[in-house]
């Protein structure tokens, strides 16, 4: 980097969060640069790693703002924070058309409401990592050249500190790639934090989470390593509750077979069947969905002694619907199954002690068969995923892990990404974007997820327009 120039707006992070703020403020006329730590074209990070969808909770990211304001409010129950979550429903449909204006494109995947926006061309069905040339990795290539054509300048360094002059912030400190010296001053009128959350963070992980990182499954490209928090913090950032990661239960082989994550995600198997412990028993409510049993098993004392266990209905029924499916891909990809006639030989097999799990299952069968799971000793949700028997051999264990894919927590913004103080006043000059920021996902037990796409192209885009409206004002 050598460049003396100030700029209006200066972004840490060139992930989707990044890339539409940036592209977002260049064409309203502001001068702008781009910090990206990686290198290359295609530099890793979340926003490249990821499926594509642009949804809300699990919603078309087009319907009615009043209906995305429900939606938003179930998912999290109820903890989102209102402005956040006003400001997420009514932008996110015209986040979606400036992005295709930008030059993405999208297709829909049938009647399925969530998938309507999905960025082409889209990942295949297959087990594992699969992102090069497709609709993210594309998506992201052609943000970076808009940038470029639109005379944003990019840098491949790392911002490390924030420079701040009566309680303002006036630049960042970038790491020199050459040594010398250590660090160079890049001054702007505005710096918006992009860095993409902590979770590729052991310490953090640890101080915030209480999660032993060496026993969860990096989910993702662990790009983000909490530079944004760092460096908010030191101005005086306010932060939502940290504790909860957005992520999925996967196979427990995914630390050493690199083709059985980060697909698929084996939370249909555990959400319809039941998660069980080596002790053969069930250890929380896996009718609260994926996310919250991934975060229960994160926190075992043993989390990687969680088992999902099923039937022969569950492996041919809700095994093969889910968008890349357990059943066949987890055996294409060598992952382990394992199967038995009855549940005394698959406890043999996997080592779960054998009566407690019959046990366990007979108890929650009985519940099914009742329409009682919610007065088993450990509830079980019957709604909105319902439950089914274990009663059809052969029967199935897959052993499992907490995926982690990003975290729910971190910087606490207005609407238009403005970080606010820990006296309740936003910082002067700074903004943060996308999954370096909180208070929009998490939500009780932990469960709620909005969707990391739209949520970062949508606070993007808003706080550019925030920016150009104030150094134009
Ligand atoms: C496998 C997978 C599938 C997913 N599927 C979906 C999906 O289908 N739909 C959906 O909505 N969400 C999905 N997500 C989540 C979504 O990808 C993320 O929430 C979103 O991309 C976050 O975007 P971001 O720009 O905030 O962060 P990122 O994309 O992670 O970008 C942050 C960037 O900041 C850079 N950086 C970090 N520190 C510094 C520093 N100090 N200086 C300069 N640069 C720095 C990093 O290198 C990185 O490039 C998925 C995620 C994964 C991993």
């Amino acid at each position: 980097m050598n460049t003396n120039e100030p700029f209006d707006v200066v972004v840490v992070g060139g992930g989707i969060a990044g890339l539409s703020a940036a592209n977002r403020a260049a064409q309203q006329g502001l001068k702008v640069a781009l910090l990206e730590r990686g290198t290359g074209p295609q530099y890793l990070c979340n926003s490249r790693y990821s499926g594509g969808v642009l949804h809300i909770a699990m919603h078309n990211a087009k319907d009615a703002p009043e209906k995305l304001m429900d939606v938003i409010k179930d998912a999290t129950g109820g903890k989102a924070d209102p402005e956040l979550a006003h400001a997420l429903a009514t932008t996110a449909g015209r986040a979606i058309d400036w992005l295709r204006d930008e030059g993405a494109k999208y297709i829909r995947v049938g009647n399925i409401v969530w998938q309507q926006h999905v960025l082409a061309p889209p990942r295949p069905i297959v087990a594992g990592l699969d992102w090069k040339g497709r609709g993210p990795d594309v998506t992201l290539r052609q943000l970076v050249a808009n940038l470029e054509k639109r005379g944003g300048k990019l840098f491949r360094l790392p911002a490390v500190t924030l420079m701040e002059k009566e309680g303002q912030c006036i630049g960042v400190e970038v790491a020199a790639n050459d040594g010398t010296p250590a660090t160079q001053p890049l001054h702007a009128r505005a710096v918006v934090l992009a860095d993409g959350g902590y979770q590729g963070n052991p310490a953090l992980v640890s101080e915030h989470m209480g999660i032993d990182f060496t026993k969860v499954k990096t989910r993702g490209a662990g790009t983000g390593i909490g530079d944004g928090m760092r460096m908010a913090r030191a101005m005086g950032a306010q932060f939502s509750e940290l504790k909860y990661f957005y992520g999925h239960m996967l196979s427990r082989d995914s630390f050493t077979n690199d083709k059985v994550w980060p697909y698929p995600q084996l939370d249909e198997l555990g959400t319809v069947g039941i998660v069980a412990n080596d002790a053969g028993e069930r250890f929380v409510n896996e009718g609260l969905g994926g996310v919250f049993v991934a975060n229960t098993i994160a926190r075992l004392a043993n989390p990687l002694s969680a088992w999902a266990i099923l039937d022969h209905a569950i492996w041919e029924g809700p095994g093969r619907t889910a968008r890349i499916p357990a059943n066949p891909q987890l055996a294409n990809a060598g992952g382990t199954i394992i199967r038995a006639d009855t549940l005394a030989e698959l406890a043999a097999k996997t080592g779960i002690a054998a009566a407690p799990l019959e046990a366990t299952v007979r108890s929650y069968n009985d519940a099914l068969a009742a329409g009682k799971t919610e007065n088993l000793t450990l509830p079980r949700s019957a709604k909105p995923i319902v439950p089914m028997p274990i009663i059809k051999a052969p029967y199935y264990a897959v052993p499992l892990c907490a995926g982690m894919t990003y975290t729910f927590g971190g910087i606490f913004t207005d609407g238009d990404g403005r970080v606010m103080s820990t006296r309740g006043a936003p910082i002067a000059g700074l903004y943060a974007v996308g999954a370096t920021t909180g208070g929009l996902e998490g939500g009780t037990n932990g469960g709620g997820y909005v969707g990391g796409l739209i949520k970062g192209i949508t606070f993007g885009m808003r706080a550019a327009e925030h920016i150009a409206l104030s150094l134009k004002g």
